[in-house]
């Protein structure tokens, strides 16, 4: 299970307007110290970001990078860089020219040194943010000043939010019983689905998924060519498979990383 406390966070929740002064770059004391000592979790649209930049399978990056877990309230799989099997660092760190997959790094990545929240309200799913101080991190020590809203498009992170946010809102989920979404087959489907997309790729086109299900044939088209298309669709039937829209929606989404472990 993972732990999902979150560290060492201000206690400050912040808007899109709020300030802070911070600024990252290779001449900084600590740089890449952040890459190391931590618990990322791997969303599946940076799974699928990741694996297209190091040109592999979605298994292949499974099998290489990550780890699988267990979100400890839905129960639902979650996949966390495997920093372990690469002696506590990130396995894409380099200590002189940094992340070798920048372009593509995590959105949790991104965020960092902000971290964000996600939760559930009467009025719907409420975003907020928060700052990361952990001793370490010098940045905070430099004069560059931003507000969330311009730091956020400067890490390009609309496209990662959007993307990201029908996966949060299913870790919110619960059974009516307050228990686990769903039982191992459903788990293990949720797992391929939303993390192993060239196996879900498979399982659409060489099972009888097409014979059970009625898919437009434009719809077949872009699937087959689109990792993001067929992400979305797969998302989508998740929903219809594993019942969640009847599944409450309750509590925080999964902070996706952790800080100072
Ligand atoms: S993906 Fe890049 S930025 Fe993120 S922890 Fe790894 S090296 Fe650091
Ligand atoms: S610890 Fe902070 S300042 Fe240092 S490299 Fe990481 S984000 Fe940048």
């Amino acid at each position: 299970m993972v732990d999902l406390n979150m560290g060492v966070v201000q206690p400050i929740k912040l808007t899109l307007k709020s300030r802070f002064k911070f600024r990252c770059h290779p001449g900084v004391s600590c740089f890449t110290e952040c890459c190391g000592r931590t618990t990322i979790i791997l969303t599946p649209y940076d799974i699928l970001r990741l694996r297209q930049r190091l040109g592999i399978t979605s298994g292949g990056f499974l099998d290489l990078y990550a780890r699988r877990e267990q979100h400890d309230k839905s129960g639902l799989p979650m996949v966390v860089m495997d920093m372990e099997r690469y002696g506590g660092h990130c396995p894409f760190v380099r200590p002189v020219t940094g992340c070798q997959v920048y372009g593509d790094r995590p959105a949790s990545c991104r965020y960092y040194p902000i971290g964000q929240g996600s939760l559930i309200t009467e009025e719907g799913l409420d975003e907020f943010f928060f700052c990361v101080k952990e001793e370490h991190c010098k940045g905070w020590e430099e004069d560059a000043e931003w507000t969330i809203e311009t730091w956020r498009a400067d890490q390009g992170f609309d496209l990662y939010d959007e993307m990201n946010r029908e996966w949060k809102t299913m870790m919110l989920r619960r059974a009516p019983d307050g228990g686990p979404v769903t039982d191992e087959r459903g788990n293990n489907l949720f797992y391929m689905v939303a993390y192993d997309l060239d196996q879900f790729r498979r399982f659409v086109f060489k099972s009888r998924f097409l014979q059970i299900f009625q898919v437009e044939d434009e719809v077949q088209e872009r699937i087959w060519d689109s990792d993001e298309d067929l992400l979305e669709f797969g998302i989508n039937y998740l929903k219809m498979a594993l019942k969640l829209e009847d599944a409450k929606i309750i509590g925080l989404a999964p902070q996706t990383r952790e800080a100072g472990v």
